[in-house]
C-alpha cells in the first residue's frame, strides 16, 4: 500500500527494481520458454544479450551474468534450446552473489492482481535502453529497435502484444530508424499509440490510467491538447525522455 501511494502520487520516475524485474524475468522465464533457439531467433538472443550486457543497470555480479551468457550464446554453433539456456543461466548464477534483490514491482505495482507488472516494466527497460544508448559507442543506431523487434518477435509471451507489435513495426517502418535519437522518439511513439489503443481496456488498472506520455503535470510544455488530439512539442519531449530514462535519475526506491 505505501508503495502504490508513493507511487501515484509522485511524479514521472523509473525505479530500478522495475528493471531488474523485467531483465530477471526476461531471462528466467521468456527465454526459457522457447523450444529450439536457432537461426533467426539464435540472432535475437545474442542481439538483447549484447544490449543488456552493456547497459544493464544490475550490480557487478549482473553485469558479469550477462557477460557470461552472452558469451555462452555467441558461441553455441546452430542450436540451443530455451532448457539449455536455462541449465546455463543456473550454472552461472551458482557461481556468482546474489544477483536479482527486487522482490516486487514499485513503478509498475498494480492496484489489483494481473494488472501492470511484467508488461510494464518490459516497456520501461525498452525505453531506458533507446535512452543508454546514446552513451555507448560500440552500439550502432538502428540496434536497439533492432534488438527489441528481435525480443518481442521470437521470446515475448504475450502473443496479442507481439502481433499488434510487429503489424506496428512494419508500419512505422522500424527498419528505417538510424539515428539514436530517433530511436528514443519512434518507441515513445510507438508506446503512445498502444497506450491509445488499450484506454478504457479490461487491462487498464483503474489507478494507472492509459494516457498520453507525458502528461501535462509531468511535462508541462511538452504538449497542448486540441479538442481531443494531442499535439507533441516533440524536442521537449525528447529532453524529458531522455531526463526521466536516464541512468543516473534511476529510483533506488524498495531496494535492499
Ligand atoms: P504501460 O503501458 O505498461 O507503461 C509502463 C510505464 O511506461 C508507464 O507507467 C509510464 O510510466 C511509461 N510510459 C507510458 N507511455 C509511455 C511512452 N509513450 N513513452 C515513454 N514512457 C511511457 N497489452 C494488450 O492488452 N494488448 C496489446 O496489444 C499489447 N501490446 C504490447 C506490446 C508491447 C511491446 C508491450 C511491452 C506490452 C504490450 N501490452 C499489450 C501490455 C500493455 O501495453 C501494458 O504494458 C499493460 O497494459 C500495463 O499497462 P501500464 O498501465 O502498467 O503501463
Amino acid at each position: 500500500r505505501r508503495i502504490l501511494e508513493t507511487v501515484t502520487n509522485g511524479k514521472a520516475t523509473v525505479y530500478r527494481a522495475d528493471l531488474e524485474q523485467a531483465i530477471d524475468m526476461i531471462l528466467h522465464i521468456e527465454i526459457p520458454r522457447a523450444g529450439s533457439i536457432r537461426e533467426e531467433s539464435l540472432q535475437a538472443l545474442r542481439n538483447l544479450l549484447d544490449v543488456l550486457r552493456k547497459l544493464n543497470p544490475l550490480n557487478k555480479p549482473g553485469k558479469q551474468l550477462l557477460n557470461r551468457l552472452y558469451d555462452y550464446v555467441k558461441n553455441v554453433k546452430h542450436s540451443l534450446s530455451g532448457e539449455d539456456f536455462q541449465n546455463e543461466l543456473r550454472l552461472q548464477e551458482r557461481k556468482l552473489p546474489k544477483i536479482f534483490k527486487a522482490q516486487r514491482f514499485v513503478g509498475c505495482i498494480a492496484s489489483r492482481p494481473n494488472l501492470r507488472g511484467f508488461t510494464c516494466s518490459l516497456w520501461t527497460l525498452f525505453h531506458y535502453l533507446t535512452v543508454q544508448t546514446a552513451d555507448d559507442n560500440t552500439i550502432e543506431p538502428g540496434f536497439i529497435l533492432e534488438a527489441i523487434h528481435g525480443f518481442v518477435k521470437n521470446f515475448f509471451g504475450c502473443t496479442d502484444c507481439v502481433n499488434h507489435f510487429l503489424e506496428m513495426a512494419r508500419r512505422r517502418q522500424i527498419w528505417l530508424v538510424k539515428n539514436k535519437d530517433e530511436e528514443v522518439l519512434w518507441l515513445w511513439r510507438a508506446h503512445n499509440e498502444v497506450n491509445k489503443r488499450l484506454a478504457g481496456d479490461s487491462t487498464e488498472d483503474p489507478k494507472f490510467l492509459k494516457l498520453q506520455y507525458p502528461s501535462a503535470k509531468d511535462c508541462p510544455g511538452c504538449s497542448i491538447n486540441i479538442i481531443s488530439d494531442t499535439q507533441w512539442n516533440e524536442p521537449k519531449v525528447f529532453s524529458f525522455l531522455k531526463d526521466v530514462y536516464h541512468k543516473k535519475n534511476l529510483n533506488n526506491y524498495a531496494l535492499p
